[in-house]
């Protein structure tokens, strides 16, 4: 049971607490991204549990109708444990999402995975035509030569500024130029992608400006945002017309992902007690 102060992040502990909440998402338009927590499994037993459960999930995604997708952790699945592990089970979740027509995302975690969770996704893009996609972070140095390999590959890609905390000599740690170059980047996939653009951000700088690039390239995009974050501006967002999607954490594991986000913002805390309040 999750309590009240951690519901606005989280959507309940089971497949279908998740799915009533994307149902409510869907009346708005927006999508639903649904992600089991659980992360760095150092056993292959959980690993495999998770993937059979992101297996069923895509059962139940596709007798629900509704407009839901599906994100995944490669350390959930079996990265820790060996690549082949991963690798496996990945094929395994993106096979089944795939037979019901569900797209299913691979988050990005740490510097060190960021070649095998490509490879991955390259293979498995290449084999469903496009139903999976991937995250690339703009604090990595190395994401611009990233990006050149993924224009040429069918599937979508979400642009994020990056949740782990890589050596300096990889990456840039200022937020400021982080910034910056998330502007930089969107704007080379803007002019270098087919489709298959995700924002996920929550800076209304970075929606603005994909807003800006799609009139002057014409290239069509998405918008990802956490659930618990900045909805009225997700519900906005749609009712526009603008393709939104949001990501909805679900699962026991609840705990350490509310405690990550009241952590990174103390506004995240004081929503979280004035939704309990009210
Ligand atoms: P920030 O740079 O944190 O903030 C910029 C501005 O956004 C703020 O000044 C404020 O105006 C607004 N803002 C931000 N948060 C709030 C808030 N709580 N309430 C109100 N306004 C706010 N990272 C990874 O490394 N790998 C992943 O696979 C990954 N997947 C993600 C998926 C999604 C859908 C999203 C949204 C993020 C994901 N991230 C991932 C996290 C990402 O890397 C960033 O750490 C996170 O999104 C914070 O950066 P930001 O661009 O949202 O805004």
């Amino acid at each position: 049971m999750i309590p009240p102060i951690a519901r606005n992040f989280v959507a309940g502990t089971t497949g279908p607490r998740a799915l009533d909440h994307v149902a409510d998402l869907n009346e708005d338009d927006v999508g639903g991204i649904l992600n089991l927590l659980g992360e760095h499994y150092s056993k292959r037993p959980p690993a495999d549990e998770d993937a059979d459960e992101y297996v069923s999930l895509v059962d139940a995604i596709a007798e629900s109708d509704l407009d839901c997708c599906i994100s995944v952790k490669p350390s959930q699945i079996g990265l820790d444990v060996g690549d082949e592990v991963f690798v496996e089970n990945l094929e395994r979740i993106v096979t089944a999402a795939d037979e019901h027509g569900i797209f299913t995302w691979v988050d990005m975690e740490d510097h060190d995975t960021t070649d095998v969770t490509l490879d991955a996704f390259e293979k498995l893009t290449l084999e469903t035509d496009g139903n999976v996609g991937v995250c690339v972070q703009a604090n990595l140095k190395r994401t611009p030569e990233d990006l050149e390999r993924l224009a040429d590959l069918p599937g979508k890609v979400r642009l994020v500024k990056g949740a782990y905390a890589p050596p300096k000599s990889i990456a840039y740690r200022d937020r400021a130029r982080v910034t910056e170059i998330y502007k930089d980047l969107l704007e080379e996939m803007f002019q270098t992608f087919d489709d298959g653009i995700a924002v996920g951000s929550h800076d209304p700088a970075m929606i603005a400006h994909a807003k800006q690039l799609h009139d002057e390239y014409g290239t069509d995009f998405e918008v990802q945002m956490l659930m618990g974050v900045r909805e009225d501006a997700q519900r906005d967002l749609a009712r526009d017309g603008y393709r939104t999607w949001q990501y909805v954490p679900y699962g026991d594991k609840w705990f350490s992902y509310f405690y990550r986000r009241v952590r990174e913002r103390k506004e995240n805390a004081l929503f979280a007690i004035r939704a309990v309040l009210s």
